[in-house]
């Protein structure tokens, strides 16, 4: 602990973003690095506390306190090497992750309003900031060298999916010794990080330069080939000893009400991986292009995908943007069901959110009303939740413009057809493929991670259940009788 009293007598401090308008302009992040000297005073806020709470918070592990006290030492590379002993994107999580981490961290402890004696907590580390200001800097001074593995097996591992899961599980298992191969349906490297996630929150070098880090270590990539299709699941059986599946789980909940089949309706994802390709320098048929500009958008489901159609919407020129979200508006402080170190279920504004738009809480769509073969305007009313459902009020019904709606509810799991339904890998009963707690699927030599077997969730989830897999399929493939 380098600094005992920091987290007294230093604030939080979070890093600065340019003006909206100017990150208006264009799709490019807008996140301002801090400066050495104060970021190394935010380190200095850590406690080092003898159970670190952000441990658990990390589904990664991440060694928090240590690279926090070695950044407050300026000694960088030891604090780049430490972050990567337990994450292979640190870039990636410390740009994306909501960094349950910090919601973990015991200065976040805060004691639930209305207890006796009731403080408000000083405010997490900034772990977030930290962990991405490490591994930018060592990315950009030389220091992430491919690290080839000194003695090859000749055992020969599949990757289903590039996405993070896919990514880290090939990494590991080509840093064993192994021979990988990455089978990807898409046309580019990356999954949700490529073509869901868009450029203002992570920009696509960042992946590019990472992928090519995997090819210097000898990872082999084939895009385009979708496995089950293009490739049938027992030449792949038969020409690798082990087959990690990282396919995430992109089945989208659709919307079902009349005049859902109008023009002008589509699933987020129809607009978020068309504008991530337009981004890329992709020319969109006219036929397909799916246009914000002048338009009434409306987004239904406040979640992260949501809120990245709304900062794509303002960037495409919207006339306006309104999210509208089933669910009541969650309380501005943890709930006394709520309490720390669990992820603080808390009322967020994102960066997109502070852009523009309007939100509104407790909306049902009725219906999409249309006009001419496309959609005009939504019917909704508003809506309590009691006792587990959704009740109308009665009289809020009315008609809201809309010229685009986009339907972001989240996601149902990965296709069952096809790749799976031909593996024949158990499903468990939310219909993601079943693992036991190494990973390992109900077909021996076939291990699964990320949201293709824990169902949507996080970057930061799939990388840890990514390195999980590439565990066991290495012990696997290394058992004698191999
Ligand atoms: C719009 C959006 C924004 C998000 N924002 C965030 C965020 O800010 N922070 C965060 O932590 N998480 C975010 N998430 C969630 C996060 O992106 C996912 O949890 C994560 O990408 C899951 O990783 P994965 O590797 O399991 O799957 P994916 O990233 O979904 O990758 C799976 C890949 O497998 C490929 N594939 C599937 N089947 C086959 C097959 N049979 N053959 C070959 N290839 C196949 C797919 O084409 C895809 O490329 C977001 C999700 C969305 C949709
Ligand atoms: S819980 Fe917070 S203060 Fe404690 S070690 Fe982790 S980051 Fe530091």
């Amino acid at each position: 602990m380098g600094r005992p009293r920091g987290f007294v007598e230093i604030q939080r401090v979070t890093a600065g973003k340019l003006p909206v308008t100017e990150r208006l302009r264009d799709a490019r992040e807008f996140e301002l690095p801090m400066a050495d000297a104060p970021l190394r005073e935010q380190a200095a806020r850590c406690m080092d506390c003898g159970i670190p709470f952000c441990h658990q918070g990390c589904p990664l592990g991440n060694l928090i306190p240590e690279w926090n006290d070695l950044v407050l030492a300026g000694r960088w590379d030891d604090a780049a090497a430490s972050l990567h002993a337990t994450n292979n994107f640190p870039e990636i999580t410390g740009r994306v992750c909501p960094a349950p981490c910090e919601g973990s961290c015991v200065l976040d402890l805060a004691v639930v309003p209305g207890d006796e004696g009731a403080r408000t907590s000083p405010g997490a580390v900034t772990i977030k900031q930290i962990e991405r200001q490490i591994a930018d800097r060592a990315l950009d001074t030389g220091h992430v060298v491919p690290r080839r593995a000194p003695v090859r097996s000749g055992r020969r591992a599949a990757v289903v999916g590039s996405g993070p899961a896919g990514l880290a599980a090939a990494q590991e298992l080509a840093r064993a010794g192994h021979d990988v191969t990455v089978f990807e349906r898409d046309d580019r490297i990356g999954g949700l990080l490529r073509y869901g996630i868009p450029d203002f929150k992570l920009e696509k070098a960042i992946v590019d330069r990472r992928v090519a880090q995997l090819r210097d270590e000898g990872v082999q990539f084939r895009t385009g080939v979708e496995v089950g299709r293009d490739v049938s699941v027992e030449s792949l059986r038969s020409a690798y000893g082990a087959v990690v599946l990282a396919g995430g789980a992109g089945v989208a909940r659709d919307l079902v009400v009349e005049g859902r089949d109008l023009a002008g309706v589509h699933l987020a994802m129809a607009l978020l991986a068309q504008h991530n390709r337009r981004v890329a320098g992709d020319v969109i048929a006219a036929e397909e292009e799916i246009t914000a500009a002048g338009k009434h958008v409306v987004v239904l489901g406040g979640g992260d995908t949501g809120s990245d159609c709304v900062g794509t919407a303002l960037r495409l020129g919207a006339a306006s943007v309104t999210s509208l979200e089933l669910l009541p508006r969650p309380p501005d402080a943890r709930a006394s069901t709520n309490p720390w170190p669990a992820w603080p279920v808390v009322f967020r504004t994102s960066s997109s959110h502070e852009e523009g738009g309007t939100r509104e809480f407790g909306v049902m769509t009725r219906s999409v009303v249309g006009e001419g073969g496309r959609v005009r305007g939504l019917e909704v009313v508003r809506c309590d939740l009691r006792d587990g459902v959704f009740h109308p009020v009665l009289g809020s019904e009315r008609e809201l413009p809309c010229d685009l709606l986009l339907l972001a509810m989240g996601f149902t799991g990965p296709r069952r057809t096809g790749l799976l339904d031909a593996l024949g890998v158990a499903l468990d009963a939310r219909g993601n493929v079943a693992v036991d707690r190494d990973g390992a699927t109900s077909v021996p030599g076939v291990f699964a991670a990320g949201d293709m077997a824990r169902g949507a969730s996080l970057v930061v989830w799939a990388i840890a259940e990514g390195r999980r897999a590439a565990r066991a399929a290495a012990a696997w493939l290394e058992r004698p009788e191999r």
